[in-house]
């Protein structure tokens, strides 16, 4: 026997049709260099119409790629829907990425027009004859005063929509491409993920919901980690599908800037990665707000840093895990019922997972080659994989050798993890940050949780150096907060209490800052190959 409902199939268009329909009052701010433009979704979705007739006029193909190059904005909202909801295919190119990669990237993806963010237009421009597909850049004004040069592929944003009619939404088929993200990777080229409107619209359903952020029209939403990047962790679409107000922070991404949105603007749910998290600390501690909750992932979440959030802004920092390939949200670290009245040491402990997949996805922890299950006893490790919906299957024309799913149908993360009875993840590490010591993993990502709860310390970040008789050993990097003095002997007679013996690193070396990759992220990349030549002294 069959169910009797309805097949309605699960496109991008419902969500803008729901917000436009019932959200129309709602606000959305956005900031630059200027001050903050105030706009509401109903100025938004007759925009966003527009903008879909734009692309007609344009003449990108009807399954054509749509490139954007920008900070998060109202304008970048309104590419997230006219794309997908055109049929289109949007590609957010992040911005911070090296020449080269943005090249082979948007070639890869075949993209016919890039829209460009003022500000970072001097970015983009010197490369745009090594992109072979594109024919036009249209510049979005955000305060920035880049020169803009006399050339027929470009034009301007307001101009084009102030010339275009509004065009009517109706994408029935859910598995059609509705948008496409490079991650940069950690071997060979940048790999596309390509997600579709029905995994964009149930990941959506998946970040509302109350065990990841929780969305409500009763919300400020406040998305720092980039549009241009893993989709703003799907903010973009589940604070409209809620009718949360929305506060875009433009290109103006410095510490007492974000701060002062989250204060001047009642924002009431916020996320970004830990560095960002880091560099507001000062500036929001002790002041008035109206945050609920500050969702952080991307890396680890330092157990210190959650707590710091804790004792000076009032509310300890919400982990998620995720991946570009998990659209990006897989799991999240609210308290389980029976650590809802433990002390805080004990929270404190339970935040610093990763925590539970959320409902629609599943993970287990596998050996890598034998694919043989590890036990959930928070001792053994192996790799995660996780299956769902909103989970890759596979990568747009990957290189040869290229697998992200298992024969059995699992996706393979990279990411080294120990699962606890109730199914919570502990991220010890991705695969090729872990240290071989004699034989026997060591986890950088605990060493530095270890590290960072030392007063002094501002960041750390720990990396295997060659040893010759235990192949790798540790060698932490460590950054002092300013002002604040420590010295290796008191940095390891800190982590003597928190840490195995032979975890003990080798060395530490205190150095101004942690390389960060182009997301934030600490670069251990660029921190081996600077420490490629270091000699440890044992
Ligand atoms: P990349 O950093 O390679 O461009 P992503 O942004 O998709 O790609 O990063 C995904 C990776 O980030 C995960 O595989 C994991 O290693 C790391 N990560 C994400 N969230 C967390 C978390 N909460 N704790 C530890 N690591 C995390």
């Amino acid at each position: 026997m069959r169910g009797l409902m309805q097949d309605s199939p699960l496109t991008i268009d419902t969500i803008f049709r729901h917000v436009e329909q019932h959200f129309g009052d709602v606000a959305i701010a956005t900031n630059s260099p200027k001050g903050v433009t105030r706009s509401t979704y109903a100025e938004w979705a007759q925009r966003t119409r527009r903008l879909g007739g734009v692309l007609d006029t344009l003449g990108i193909s009807a399954d054509g790629r749509v490139g954007t190059f920008g900070w998060n904005s109202q304008r970048h909202l309104e590419l997230y829907f006219a794309a997908p909801c055109t049929g289109r295919v949007l590609h957010t190119l992040n911005i911070r990425l090296f020449p080269e990669q943005l090249t082979y990237i948007a070639n890869h993806a075949g993209d016919e027009v890039v829209f460009v963010d003022r500000s970072v237009f001097g970015l983009f421009w010197p490369l745009v004859d090594t992109m072979k597909t594109v024919r036009h850049v249209v510049v979005m004004e955000d305060g920035g005063d880049a020169e803009l040069p006399d050339d027929p592929r470009i034009s301007d944003y307001e101009t084009l929509l102030a010339q275009a009619e509004p065009v009517e939404f109706d994408v029935r088929d859910e598995g059609l491409a509705a948008s496409m993200c490079y991650t940069s990777g950690t071997t060979g080229n940048p790999k596309g993920v390509v997600y579709s409107h029905r995994s964009t619209v149930l990941h959506t359903m998946a970040a509302l919901s109350p065990n990841a952020f929780g969305l409500s029209v009763r919300d400020v939403a406040m998305p720092v980690v980039p549009m241009f990047h893993a989709n703003a962790w799907g903010i973009a679409q589940a604070a409209p599908a809620a009718g949360s107000a929305l506060v875009l922070p433009g290109p103006m991404m410095q510490p007492e800037a974000l701060a002062k949105l989250i204060v001047d603007e009642g924002v009431t749910f916020t996320a970004g990665v830990p560095t960002i998290w880091q560099g507001v600390l000062p500036h929001l501690a002790g002041k008035p707000h109206k945050l609920r909750d500050i969702g952080c992932g991307g890396s680890a979440v330092p157990k210190a840093l959650s707590e710091a959030y804790r004792e000076q802004v009032g509310i300890p920092i919400l982990q998620a895990w995720g991946m570009t390939e998990t659209s990006p949200v897989a799991s999240s670290g609210v308290l389980p019922k029976r650590f809802q009245d433990a002390d805080d040491a004990t929270q404190a402990e339970r935040r610093s997972r990763a925590g539970i997949p959320l409902f629609g996805v599943e993970a287990r922890i596998v050996d890598s080659e034998t694919l043989e299950p590890q036990p959930w006893d928070d001792q053994a490790t192996g790799e995660l994989q996780v299956r769902g919906p909103w989970c890759a299957k596979d990568y747009y024309a990957p290189d040869a050798g290229v697998e992200l799913s298992t024969p059995d149908g699992w996706m393979r993360t990279g990411d080294v993890a120990a699962m606890d009875t109730d199914g919570s993840i502990r991220i010890a590490d991705r695969t090729k940050d872990l240290i071989k010591s004699g034989g026997e993993w060591i986890s950088s990502v605990d060493l530095e949780n270890a590290i960072m709860s030392h007063p002094a310390v501002k960041e750390a970040a720990v990396v295997g150096i060659p040893h010759p008789k235990w192949d790798e050993r540790p060698l932490a990097c460590v950054v002092l907060n300013e002002g604040s003095s420590a010295t290796e002997e008191d940095i390891l007679e800190h982590l003597k209490p928190l840490v195995a013996k032979w975890w003990m690193p080798d060395a530490v070396e205190f150095i101004d800052e942690v390389p960060k990759t182009s997301v934030g992220k600490f670069s251990k990349k660029d921190l081996r190959s600077k420490f490629a030549e270091y000699q440890l002294k044992s």
